[in-house]
């Protein structure tokens, strides 16, 4: 008869689940504050000299499932996640933007969520901007695409600039969301995973967390199973769950926590987005040049957000809303094609539970925000027109103009999913408080986009960090310091 080997057991303060965007900041600050650390990451150690810039062979090796996540819902709307040290900031664009003011404001009002103020904020954001090298792209990097929209959004007199981004000594190999190759993006998996093993933490990849432990509403660890078939049990007296907004309400569920309010795997939002290309007289060659360097913001107060977005002939080729000779003719013309994003600011809500022990999405676009990508197709068709574009590709089927498209014709991805363990000073109204407890479990918070109670308008990775931060900060009991240098200042 065969006997069940005992867990593996490891004794530490503090058991981070999860190595993307919250769970690496939380981790390094209280590993660098002194605190005994464990991060268990489901995901791989990726290495960037493997790294071959190929679109699909980088897809299936850092994206979970291959990228290819999708929702249920009118229109199906496709979500990548990333998975391994570094989450989805491995594979995201790096763009950064502080949480609008207006948007913390609102958390206030309608969340209770007074201590997170913009000034109170403020030292949170500018620790993460100097730790992952924060700066504005250059017009020469930023490349001929960009030139393309700003060209446009120049003569129509629309509001517009270049992106803020984590990366240093960036090339403009224009690859970002397939890994980048030189390590110029600056993801938390080369800077604060690194910072946080430094500093002593035990950093353990292929770990993936089955169960959240808590006994009489305190956390006592987790329990997890290893890549090697083996299991793992971490003592801990606080446990940061940063599995994103997506497996967060999973893990926390299927550990019977954070079920009390019933909001738990609701409120999902998810910023959707379409692109749209022209057909340029002039050579862009979109794929050099950073693919995500420009934004034009002038729409933002209606919802609607254009960013940049550009690849290389295989992702084209992917990505292009024609077929037969059309796409063989416009592929032809490769080099002379432009191409950018838009991102509506979503009032529809979705949610996420587990089946058969994966996540079902359901999603469904409400009708305001059909409109929304209606007014921003036409827009952005606008932009190109008044760039100089000979040809606007808009990713309708054929006869379907902007003002008539019905949700299931837009063509739309996702990349910011929030909100499935919304953070509300209420009990009856959210999963956690406004310190990031959950509620009604002692020593058990929630680091990662699923606490971020309402859409953005603008890319969430700057939130969840500096959020990340606080709360490191707030275990630890201290102040937070604006930049490293700063914080060896207060310590010694
Ligand atoms: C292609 C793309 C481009 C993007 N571009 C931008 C951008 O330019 N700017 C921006 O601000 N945002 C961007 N984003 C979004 C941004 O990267 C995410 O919002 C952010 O990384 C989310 O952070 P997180 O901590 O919530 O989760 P993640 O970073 O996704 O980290 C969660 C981690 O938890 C792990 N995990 C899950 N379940 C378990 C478990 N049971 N046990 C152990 N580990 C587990 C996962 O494997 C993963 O590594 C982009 C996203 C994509 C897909
Ligand atoms: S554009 Fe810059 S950050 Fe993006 S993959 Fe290339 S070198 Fe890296």
């Amino acid at each position: 008869m065969s006997r069940r080997r005992e867990p593996r057991v490891i004794e530490a303060d503090v058991c981070v689940i999860g190595a993307g965007a919250g769970g690496a900041v939380t981790a390094a600050e209280l590993a660098e504050g002194g605190a005994s650390v464990v991060v268990l990451e489901q995901g791989p150690r990726h290495d960037a000299d493997r790294f071959s810039a190929r679109p699909l062979d980088m897809l299936a090796r850092l994206y979970r499932d291959g990228g290819q996540t999708t929702t249920l819902g009118t229109p199906p709307i496709l979500l990548p996640l990333g998975r391994g040290l570094g989450g989805t900031t491995l594979v995201n664009s790096g763009t950064c933007f502080r949480t609008p003011p207006a948007v913390l404001e609102r958390w206030q009002r309608e969340f209770g969520l007074e201590a997170l103020t913009d000034d109170a904020l403020d030292p949170c954001f500018a620790r993460v901007e100097a730790a992952l090298s924060i700066s504005e792209v250059t017009p020469e990097l930023a490349g001929r695409n960009a030139a393309v929209a700003r060209r446009g959004a120049e003569a129509l007199g629309w509001s517009h600039g270049f992106l803020r981004r984590n990366a240093r000594g960036c090339v403009g190999s224009g690859v970002c969301a397939f890994g980048c190759p030189t390590s110029a993006k600056q993801h938390v998996g080369i800077t604060y995973v690194p910072r946080a093993e430094a500093a002593g933490a035990q950093v353990i990849s292929g770990a993936d967390v089955r169960h959240v432990l808590v006994e009489r509403g305190v956390a006592r660890g987790v329990e997890a199973r290893l890549a090697s078939g083996g299991r793992l049990e971490v003592r801990a007296p606080t446990v940061i769950v940063a599995c994103g907004t997506i497996h967060t309400p999973l893990l926390l569920a299927r550990s019977g926590l954070g079920r009390a309010s019933g909001e738990l795997g609701r409120n999902l939002a998810l910023h959707p987005a379409t692109g749209a290309f022209a057909l340029m007289d002039e050579v862009v060659d979109m794929a050099k040049g950073v693919p995500q360097s420009f934004y034009v913001d002038e729409f933002a107060s209606e919802g609607i957000m254009f960013e940049g977005v550009a690849g290389p002939p295989s992702y084209v080729a992917m990505s292009l809303p024609l077929s037969g000779t059309r796409h063989a003719a416009a592929m032809a013309s490769y080099r002379n094609l432009a191409m950018f994003g838009l991102m509506v600011s979503d009032r529809s809500r979705g949610s996420v539970r587990a089946l058969a022990g994966r996540p079902v999405i359901r999603y469904e676009l409400v009708e305001e925000d059909v409109v929304r990508f209606r007014r921003g197709l036409r827009r952005m068709e606008e932009l190109f027109r008044a760039a100089g574009a000979r040809e606007v590709y808009l990713g309708l089927p054929g006869g379907v103009s902007p003002e008539r498209a019905p949700a299931r014709d837009l063509k739309l991805m996702a990349f910011h999913p929030l909100g499935t363990a919304r953070a509300d000073a209420r009990a009856e109204h959210g999963v956690v408080d406004g310190d990031l407890q959950l509620h009604g479990a002692q020593g058990v918070y929630v680091a990662d986009g699923s606490v971020v109670p309402s859409s953005l308008g603008v890319n969430p990775q700057l939130t969840i960090m500096a959020l990340a931060t606080r709360l490191a900060y707030g275990l630890l009991g201290r102040a937070v310091p604006r930049t490293h240098e700063e914080a060896h200042v207060l310590s010694d």
